[in-house]
């Protein structure tokens, strides 16, 4: 039985590109951020995607162009001082370079400071990955363009339009930025600090990785994130490093075949988990050994190579401890301990550590999503008070008669807007006088409340990720939340009721066997209705989308209905299951359920926080 529930909870939860949560700092409109100056651009705003780094990068220059403040010249000091730049960009990725074509075209005076490679994110694409340039329908006025169709013909675009705009970056790591009034210091890792009265900070989510410090380690063969092994089967792979990241990498191309000798300083690994280090030695004794990386701790190897999907044959490992890389040339490299030693290669992995981006915020003050804040705990509390009101109010406990007499006036409240008014709430068979008794349920506001955040939400998660998938799932999400989910219960239902739909024939079996009537058969067909509400269990149409058990009540009752019975037992156990064999685990709860709907509109912005994001 635990075998049994450890195998769901594994597929539950695995078999899933989660990796690692990375966290992002707080920015709003064009990236401002609450440090005055400076702002954040490309995927640390949140989307990562090409089209939306480069968009995003370019419209912040824009917003700092149409500043007030960035319009006057500096603190009466004059544009001219000639130490002050207008703006410096930190980081030459896709999002940093196209908010230097922005400043190039406006001609202020910035840098672009980058602590690794220019575009370094692609370089370390996969040979020849396919590139896709979502959102199709979005049209970049500047910064950087995209056609490409593969990773080197993309670096070769976004290089050519670098070099026609003119831009050189600077090489420099920045340490840290301190905001002061006006202007900004950049603290760089080396040299005197830049000041500058704008920064927009590109540094992308991967952080930067420390380099060797080697000839030919900007060759196109050297990479700092290993994404599919099997690539490299049979080929001669050189891997630098003594972490986490190293050993996994070695691991996993040994594992898909490849010939890997890891380099390390050190004359024994003191860094990495013992559990990689004993696969490590399995390894390096028999290269066919069957060992996996079950859940790689470094997001810079692809979960994607667990469970053996990436094993091939005839792979082997060599250890090369104490020793340092001084040269890597197209076809060998060369390793030195106590002499020199050249090896044929193909491939050169260095995973020699990198700095997190979290770190340069947080020595930079720039406040990070998710970290709580006095103001942030306080509202957390006020709004947890207000769910326990909303919950005690509608359910009936302490809070029960805090709001009387409304809601259970709105009949009264309507009816006093004239006489039109008055005349239709008293005949329930008009839709006014259907909606007016709807009004006066508790639940209808709750129901009312969820279904406006979901469209509200979802309205925005269309405008903010403007791609195909998110605008058919949201809007599917929206149509199922809204009719049948809140206006088939609240409105349609008991509105067909009251003219008659219910009274007779095929209308009254089907009325009968899934909304019972609450009054005698006499009082209804004499169309004498209750005071108190709707004549019949309308609110059992929620069961039509809400499967048992998240709608508990057709089913857990002292007088169970055999339809409901029956269609509660196809959806949990047939329908659904059909759904997720053909469509998987998120055709439901992603499109269908109402609970889903609400995290993935509502929820849209947290996505981050979580690592299935
Ligand atoms: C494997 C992979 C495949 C992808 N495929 C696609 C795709 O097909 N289509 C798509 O649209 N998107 C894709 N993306 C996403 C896309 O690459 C990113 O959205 C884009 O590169 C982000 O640009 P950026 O400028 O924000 O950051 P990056 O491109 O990461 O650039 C950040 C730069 O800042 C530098 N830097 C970091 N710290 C410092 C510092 N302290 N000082 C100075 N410089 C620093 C880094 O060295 C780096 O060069 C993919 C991403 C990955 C990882």
């Amino acid at each position: 039985m635990a075998g049994l529930l450890a195998r769901y909870t594994h597929w539950l939860h695995t078999q899933w590109p989660a990796g690692t949560v990375e966290k992002l700092p707080l920015s709003g409109e064009n990236g401002v951020t609450n440090l005055p100056g400076v702002r954040v651009v490309g995927d640390l705003t949140g989307i990562p995607l090409l089209k939306f780094s480069s968009f995003t990068g370019a419209r912040a220059v824009r917003a700092i162009l149409r500043e007030p403040e960035f319009q006057k010249p500096a603190d009466g000091r004059g544009k001219l001082e000639s130490e002050l730049l207008d703006l410096a960009i930190i980081g030459g990725g896709v999002a940093g370079v196209s908010a230097a074509i922005e400043a190039k075209k406006a001609g202020l005076r910035f840098v672009v400071l980058e602590a690794t490679a220019l575009f370094s994110t692609v370089v370390n694409f996969p040979k020849e990955k396919p590139i896709y340039t979502y959102p199709t329908e979005m049209k970049l006025e500047g910064g950087l363009q995209f056609t490409a169709g593969v990773k080197e013909a993309l670096l070769e675009e976004m290089e050519a339009q670098r070099h026609q705009a003119g831009i050189e970056p600077t090489p420099g790591r920045v340490e840290r930025i301190e905001a002061t009034g006006g202007e900004s210091v950049l603290h760089l890792a080396e040299g005197t600090p830049l000041r500058a009265r704008r920064v927009i900070v590109a540094i992308g989510r991967s952080g930067n990785f420390r380099k060797l410090a080697v000839p030919g380690e900007e060759l196109a063969k050297v990479y700092n994130r290993l994404f599919d092994p099997k690539e490299f089967a049979s080929k001669n792979a050189l891997v630098v490093g003594g972490g986490d990241s190293a050993l996994e990498t070695a691991i996993a191309l040994t594992s898909a075949g490849a010939h890997v000798t890891l380099s390390y300083r050190r004359k024994e690994f003191s860094r990495a988990k013992p559990e990689n280090v004993a696969k490590i030695e399995t390894l390096a004794q028999n290269g066919d050994a069957e060992v996996e990386v079950e859940r790689p701790s470094s997001e810079r190897v692809n979960p994607a190579m667990t469970r053996g999907l990436q094993r091939g044959q005839g792979g082997s490992l060599q250890l090369a401890l104490g020793t340092e890389v001084t040269r890597i040339e197209p076809a060998q490299i060369l390793l030195r301990s106590e002499t020199e030693a050249a090896l044929p290669n193909d491939v050169v992995f260095t995973m020699l550590g990198r700095e997190a981006p979290l770190d340069f915020f947080r020595r930079s003050g720039l406040r990070i999503a998710g970290e709580g804040t006095p103001s942030g705990w306080l509202a957390l509390g006020a709004f947890l008070a207000f769910c326990i009101f909303v919950y005690f109010w509608k359910s009936g406990g302490f809070a029960e008669t805090w709001l009387d007499p409304w809601p259970g006036n709105m009949s009264v409240i309507v009816s006093s807007l004239g006489s039109w008014f008055e005349a239709q709430v008293a005949d329930r068979s008009t839709l006014l006088g259907t909606l007016a008794v709807s009004l006066r349920s508790r639940s209808f506001y709750y129901t009312l409340a969820y279904s406006v955040a979901i469209v509200a939400f979802g309205i925005g998660r269309m405008r903010r990720r403007k791609t195909p998938y998110v605008t058919l799932q949201t809007t599917v999400l929206i149509a199922v939340q809204m009719i049948p989910l809140f206006l088939l219960p609240e409105v349609i239902l008991p509105y067909l009721g009251y003219n008659g739909a219910f009274d007779h024939g095929i209308g009254r079996t089907i009325g009968d066997n899934l909304f019972e009537s609450y009054i005698p058969e006499a009082q209804y067909l004499a169309r004498e209705w209750p005071d108190w509400g709707h004549p019949r269990a309308y609110w059992r149409a929620y069961g039509f989308v809400l499967a048992w058990p998240l709608m508990v009540y057709n089913v857990f009752t002292d007088a169970p209905i055999l339809w409901w019975l029956l269609i509660s037992f196809f959806q949990t156990f047939v329908i659904i299951p059909l759904l997720i064999w053909r469509w998987g685990k998120g055709a439901y709860c992603g499109w269908i359920c109402s609970c889903g709907a609400l995290a993935e509109t509502m929820g849209d912005q947290q996505r981050h926080k979580m690592p299935h994001g």
